[in-house]
């Protein structure tokens, strides 16, 4: 581990005397996962850090960040089409910066692909040399290079400034990168192998984010129940919990992602402790045991359900939320049904569902596949319409009920103010602004679709 290096310091401060009195602002567009969303804090703060100053507004905007994630469907072509946008205004402000980040440049393909047709890109990088934002800016801004860099596999690098987008709640991340190899994946080759950060660095990032006044944590990794795996002296995921669930002031804890296969007693038994909030993002992505065996998850559907059963004896208020995957190569129609009996069995209170498309690289892109993509649709919509029907009555017999809401802020084009629930259900409400930052009860008066709507008791 190491602390910002002294190069990068030096390059910031460059940029930070090239830059002052100019008032240059930057836009970053993040895509994908939480992981991203944090990548993206940190490459605000160091941006803030260098002088430039936040601008939600595209065109005004000096220097422009795409944080690309190579895990969402399309997720190319949304890409290209966003870099393409980026045409005319590099021609009317050639001073722009135009920078592409993130997993998808991690790929071979992509990053030849952006540095080859996209000449109006001026920065290119992946996601294991962030921390080298400064010595690139610096690179593009004064010595008008075009910088294409992208390595392999890197150290967790401590000490980067980070802005956070909310008052009240936090991500902090534990580790990255993973080891699993689920064979649709393509994140053990752009993340690279799983690392964990010490618990102290962890710790004492937490305990400096709630003297800012941070009440909420959500702890993440990739697979954060592997966590500790190569640190010495040993500590695992549980360990963790109980040490941060020790820190003063901190109110609420949150994780994500969990893998089932590494889900074990201990870490159930640790999500029982005061401050570890009742819900668990736990993907099954199917419910075959063909399907999960030829995606390499090392778990069986009955192994699936005995871990929601011990799950819910311990902690029976707790909200589970999958990932679901449609339409992976040699999927029938009675693994489809294997997965929508699943859906019914556990009751998901949410989850992220998907159409399988191959990611070039990961081992489940070579297989032959020969549902048509017709078939693979009215399965998704067969399968959406058991878990919708499911998630909607759930949701529905929420109102009467009061839940504890931690209430994060107004929100941005309503007078109403919103907040969650311990099981990560959004609320709306009235409130004053004096209420941000408190845990209150809140009686639920309305299901909407994606929310609750509610009044403060
Ligand atoms: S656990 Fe599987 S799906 Fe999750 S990041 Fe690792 S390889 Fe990808």
């Amino acid at each position: 581990m190491k602390s910002i290096t002294h190069h990068h310091n030096q390059a910031l401060r460059e940029v930070y005397q090239a830059i002052r009195g100019k008032k240059l602002q930057y836009h970053i567009s993040t895509f994908g996962c939480q992981m991203n969303d944090h990548d993206s804090e940190k490459m605000a703060g160091l941006l803030e850090t260098m002088g430039y100053t936040y601008t939600a507004d595209e065109t005004a905007a000096d220097l422009i960040l795409f944080n690309t994630c190579a895990v969402r469907e399309n997720a190319e072509l949304r890409v290209f089409g966003n870099i393409g946008r980026m045409k005319p205004l590099k021609a009317a402000k050639p001073e722009l910066i135009v920078g592409v980040c993130g997993c998808m440049m991690q790929q071979d393909h992509m990053k030849h692909a952006i540095k080859d047709k996209y000449s109006y890109v001026d920065l290119v990088f992946g996601t294991h040399n962030l921390s080298a934002l400064p010595d690139y800016v610096r690179r593009v801004l004064l010595e008008k290079e075009r910088v294409v860099e992208i390595i392999a596999d890197g150290s967790i690098v401590e000490g980067l400034p980070v802005v956070r987008n909310l008052d009240v709640k936090a991500f902090v991340t534990i580790m990255q990168g993973c080891d699993n190899f689920c064979s649709y994946c393509i994140v053990p080759y752009t993340r690279g192998r799983e690392k964990s950060r010490t618990p102290e660095a962890i710790l004492e990032e937490i305990e400096g984010l709630v003297e800012q006044g941070i009440k909420e944590v959500t702890l993440l990794g990739q697979n954060v129940n592997s966590y500790g795996k190569g640190l010495v002296p040993a500590i695992d995921f549980a360990d963790l919990l109980h040490r941060v669930n020790a820190i003063e002031g901190l109110e609420r804890i949150r994780f994500m992602t969990s893998h089932p296969k590494d889900l074990t007693d201990r870490l159930i038994e640790a999500m029982t402790l005061d401050k570890v909030m009742p819900t668990i993002h736990l993907p099954a992505q199917s419910g075959s045991d063909k399907i999960l065996q030829a995606m390499n998850r090392k778990y069986t559907k009955a192994d699936y359900l005995g871990l929601v059963d011990k799950l819910r004896q311990m902690i029976p208020d707790i909200a589970i939320t999958s990932d679901l995957i449609i339409g992976f190569p040699g999927e029938t129609e009675e693994d489809v049904d294997d997965t929508i009996d699943l859906i019914r069995r556990v009751e998901f209170d949410a989850a992220f569902t998907f159409i399988y498309s191959p990611r070039v690289g990961t081992p489940a892109a070579g297989l032959p596949d020969e549902t048509s993509e017709r078939t693979k649709h009215e399965r998704f919509d067969r399968m959406l319409a058991v878990l919708n029907e499911i998630v909607i009555a759930k949701h529905k017999a929420r109102e009467g009920r009061v839940f504890e809401v931690l209430i994060e802020g107004k929100q941005e084009r309503s007078a109403a103010y919103q907040g969650r629930t311990k099981q990560d259900f959004l609320v709306t409400f009235s409130a004053k602004p004096e209420d941000i930052g408190q845990l209150r009860p809140v009686r639920i008066t309305k299901a909407r679709k994606f929310s609750l709507e509610g009044e403060l008791v």
